[in-house]
């Protein structure tokens, strides 16, 4: 996500309630960045990584999923939505219940292993009890629901989860509303692959994230089923059902593959020739950066929804109304960083927005522009008492500070200070490597750190506390 253009202040009045974010005070303890950082094995990190503090009714950890798929039956005249969603996971141990993430829409069966479950609803909860209890290994939970979707505002008054549009809608997801359309495992942290089966008019196109594998017409209407074949957080899902100018096209990876594009951009308003022919290029520039392209799919989905943000939804990025050079390189970033390599507790969302950000100013760098060393001189002019130093990218403690400048701008500033410390070789090999190490996995703020320390050969703990944690302008820079 670029970062948010609308703000209205009256829904952070509202919200607290709605999220329960009023409630007992956010806990602080665990992994923190000035922790020592030895070169400990991955296992011990996970260990010492704290509990999502900023959604903590969202995700269980008693399974895994591997599978999402998702069917839906959506009419656009009367938003009215009939889904059925699978759901193949892994129980980690005998469970007697389990929960999914869910709201809104009305339930019309559960089943188990084929058989049907008892259920109830929570506030954002399906708690559902199968048959006989599961023991620990695969399981298949079917969700049939219907009803007209809801949408979701967040606690920065932003709207996400299924948003309807003048012909269609667009599903998006960051950070929890991708529960109001897909029950769900709602956290960062459990990965699956998806498939999409959507049956709309033939009036109307569909997209989702992956790849196109079928798209199949009986009579007045159509399914497009959609894989997205790369593991994805749920946040990242997205559908879009609209009029939309559909448009396929390819770029050739360093890897070798030809990774196939998808376009969708709505008719009405399509300015996207520039844009299109601009994402080969801007994929390019960055896989010599950043290593290899590490999903099996690109495109763009330019719609009229009035959400005020972008989103790096995977592999086929959101963006409202138009795309601008700066947030097509931004989004484009995000499925390395963000996407491929994602954070685990939201705390860290500076590993996404950070690196996306700095991915635009070496973009900007390259192309006669403000090199990331101007930019970062320009933003640390900023007076100390601006929201840019406070509160520190890794401690704000409201999900309303989940897409503040500190995350974004001193994210980026944070690595180039990187940069100019261990240099422009171990640097680059360091960015390349945290691609590649986490490709298509979780990662933590500590294990970026140990990171740069192993590339680098230099104790950088003082740094990133200082950029990381600190409350106020660093010194010395
Ligand atoms: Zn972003």
């Amino acid at each position: 996500m670029p970062r948010l253009v609308i703000r209205p202040l009256l829904a952070t009045l509202v919200l607290p309630l709605v999220l329960g974010l009023s409630g007992p005070a956010l806990p602080t303890a665990g992994a923190r960045v000035s922790d020592p950082a030895p070169a400990a094995p991955a296992m011990a990190v996970e260990a010492r990584a704290k509990p999502d503090t900023l959604f903590p009714r969202q995700g269980h950890t008693g399974y895994d999923v591997r599978h999402y798929d998702v069917g839906l039956r959506y009419e656009p005249v009367s938003n009215r939505l009939e889904a059925s969603t699978a759901i193949r996971a892994v129980a980690k141990t005998s469970l007697r219940s389990f929960r999914l993430d869910f709201v809104g829409m009305a339930i019309d069966s559960i089943k188990v292993d084929g058989k049907p479950a008892r259920w109830r609803r929570t506030a954002e909860h399906l708690v559902i009890t199968p048959r006989t209890p599961l023991t620990k290994g695969r399981f298949v939970t079917t969700v049939a629901y219907s009803g007209t979707p809801s949408d979701y505002t967040d606690a920065d008054g932003s709207q996400e989860g299924w948003v309807r549009t003048v012909d269609g809608a667009v599903a998006l997801g960051e950070p929890v509303g991708t529960m109001t359309w897909i029950p769900s495992n709602n956290t960062p942290a459990d990965k699956a692959r998806y498939t999409f089966r959507i049956d709309v008019p033939n009036t109307v196109q569909a997209t989702a994230n992956g790849n196109l594998v079928s798209r199949e017409r009986r009579g007045l209407r159509t399914t497009w089923t959609w894989q997205a074949r790369d593991r994805m957080s749920t946040y990242l899902a997205m559908v879009a059902i609209g009029s939309f100018n559909v448009y396929r096209s390819s770029v050739e990876s360093i890897s070798g593959r030809t990774i196939p594009l998808w376009s969708f951009v709505d008719t009405t308003n399509d300015t996207s020739t520039a844009a299109r022919a601009l994402l080969p290029k801007v994929m390019t520039f960055q896989e010599k950066l950043f290593g290899a392209y590490p999903m099996t799919s690109g495109g763009m989905v330019v719609d009229n929804a009035a959400v005020g943000y972008a989103l790096e939804t995977q592999t086929r990025p959101f963006y409202p109304f138009s795309v601008d050079a700066a947030t097509l390189v931004h989004e484009t970033a995000h499925q390395w960083y963000g996407n491929s390599v994602t954070l685990r507790d939201w705390h860290d969302i500076w590993l996404a927005e950070g690196f996306a950000t700095y991915a635009e100013w070496l973009w900007d760098g390259a192309h006669g522009g403000t090199s990331p060393a101007e930019h970062f001189d320009d933003l640390y002019a900023t007076p100390a008492d601006e929201g840019l130093w406070h509160p520190a990218p890794t401690e704000f403690t409201s999900s309303a500070d989940l897409f503040g400048e500190p995350v974004y701008n001193r994210g980026a500033m944070t690595l180039q200070v990187l940069r100019e410390r261990i240099g422009d070789t171990d640097f680059f090999r360091f960015v390349k490597r945290w691609a590649t190490l986490h490709r298509q996995a979780n990662a933590s703020t500590l294990q970026l750190v140990t990171l740069a320390e192993q590339v680098s050969g230099e104790q950088l703990d003082g740094l990133f506390a200082d950029w990381l944690e600190l409350d106020g302008r660093p010194a010395g820079y």
